[in-house]
C-alpha cells in the first residue's frame, strides 16, 4: 500500500513528489511511458529552451529541467516508474490505480496528468517540431529563430489571440490563420488582434502544409481558402498551433468532477477534487495559466493538501 501515489511526470508531479518525499511519504510517481506522442516528463520534454522558469538565469532545455526536478525529488526518497495509469477505482478506500495488469493501492492519489496541445495532424508539423513548429508561443516565441521574422499562428480562440499578441513583441509580423470569418475569442481580445498593425488575419483559411527543409526548419506554409479552395504560399519562419489543449482526463470521466472542456475541478484555493483523498494539480486542472512554474506551484499545494489530509485520517 502506497501512502501517496502520483500520476504524472511533469513539473507538477515532480514538485508534488519532492514535497511528499520530504514529508517522509516515499511517494510513488507513475511518470508515464515512452510513446510516439508523449515522453515521461510531459510537455516540457518537447520544449527546446525554457527561459522563464526562475532559477535558471541562462535558460535550460526542457528535458534537462525535468531531469533536475526528478533528481531533486529522488534525493529525498521519491520513487519514479515508467508506467501509465490505465484505469482507476476511487469508490472505496484504498484507492486503486491500475497500470496495464498491475494494480497499485494508495491512501491518497495526486493527479498531475497534464494536458496535450492540439495540432492539426499534419505530418509536416511533427517533421518541423522545434524547428519552427511550436504549440507554445509563451515558451518559444522569444527564441532567436523567430525574432524579426514573419510567423503564423493558427486558431481563432483566446489562446490564438494571446499568443499572436505576445509574438508581436519579437516577430516582424504575425499572420493569424482562422478557418472561419469570425473569431471564437472574446471580443476584446479579437479586436486587439484585428487592430494591431503587426498582425494580419487570414480569414477563412487553413494551413494545408508546412514548408521547410532540414537545414532551415520552417520556411513557409501553404494556405487554403476554405470558401474557394484556392491555395497560396506564405513565407514564414515559425508556425504556432493555438487550436486548444486537451486535458488528459479520459481516465477520470464519471469519477471526478470536470468542466465542459474536461479539466478537473478543484475546490477553491486548494487541490481537493470531489473524491476524498484524490488531489489534482498542474495543467490537468488549469486552463488559464498553463506554465511550468504554475504547475510546479500547484504540485506543491497538492503535496501539502495530501499530507495534511493523511494526517487527519490517522
Ligand atoms: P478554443 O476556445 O477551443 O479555440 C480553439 C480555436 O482553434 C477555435 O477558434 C477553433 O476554430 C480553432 N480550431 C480548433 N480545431 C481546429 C482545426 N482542426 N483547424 C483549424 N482551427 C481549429 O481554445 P483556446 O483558445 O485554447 O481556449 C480554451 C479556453 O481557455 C477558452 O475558454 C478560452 O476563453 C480560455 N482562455 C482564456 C484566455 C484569457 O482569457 N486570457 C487565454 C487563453 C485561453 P472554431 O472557432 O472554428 O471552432
Amino acid at each position: 500500500m502506497e501512502k501517496i501515489l502520483i500520476i504524472g511526470g511533469g513539473p507538477a508531479a515532480c514538485t508534488a513528489a519532492l514535497y511528499c518525499a520530504r514529508a517522509d511519504m516515499a511517494p510513488l510517481c507513475m511518470e508515464g511511458e515512452f510513446t510516439s506522442e508523449m515522453l515521461p516528463g510531459g510537455q516540457l520534454m518537447t520544449t527546446t529552451e525554457v527561459e522563464n522558469f526562475p532559477g535558471y538565469p541562462e535558460g535550460v532545455s526542457g528535458p534537462d529541467m525535468m531531469a533536475d526536478l526528478k533528481k531533486q525529488a529522488q534525493r529525498f526518497g521519491a520513487r519514479f516508474e515508467y508506467k501509465s495509469a490505465t484505469s482507476v477505482a476511487f469508490s472505496d478506500a484504498p484507492l486503486k490505480v491500475t497500470a496495464k495488469d498491475e494494480v497499485f493501492e494508495a491512501q491518497a492519489v495526486i493527479i498531475a496528468t497534464g494536458a496535450t496541445a492540439k495540432y492539426l495532424g499534419l505530418e509536416s508539423e511533427q517533421q518541423f517540431l522545434n524547428k519552427g513548429v511550436s504549440a507554445c508561443a509563451t515558451c518559444d516565441g522569444a527564441l532567436p529563430r523567430f525574432r524579426n521574422q514573419t510567423v503564423v499562428v493558427v486558431g481563432g480562440g483566446d489562446s490564438a489571440m494571446e499568443e499572436s499578441l505576445f509574438l508581436t513583441n519579437f516577430a516582424a509580423h504575425v499572420h493569424v490563420v482562422h478557418r472561419r470569418d469570425q473569431f471564437r475569442a472574446s471580443k476584446i481580445m479579437g479586436d486587439r488582434v484585428i487592430n494591431h498593425d503587426k498582425i494580419t488575419v487570414e480569414w477563412n483559411s487553413v494551413v494545408d502544409e508546412i514548408l521547410g527543409n532540414d537545414e532551415d526548419g520552417v520556411t513557409g506554409v501553404r494556405l487554403r481558402d476554405t470558401k474557394t479552395d484556392e491555395t497560396s504560399e506564405l513565407a514564414c519562419a515559425g508556425y504556432f498551433s493555438a487550436i486548444g489543449h486537451k486535458p488528459n482526463t479520459d481516465l477520470f470521466v464519471d469519477l471526478l468532477d470536470m468542466d465542459e472542456a474536461g479539466y478537473l475541478i478543484t475546490k477553491p484555493d486548494s487541490t481537493y477534487t470531489n473524491v476524498p483523498g484524490v488531489f489534482a494539480c498542474g495543467d490537468v486542472q488549469d486552463k488559464t495559466y498553463r506554465q511550468a512554474i504554475t504547475a510546479a506551484g500547484s504540485g506543491c499545494m497538492a503535496a501539502l493538501d495530501a499530507t495534511r489530509w493523511l494526517e487527519g485520517q490517522a
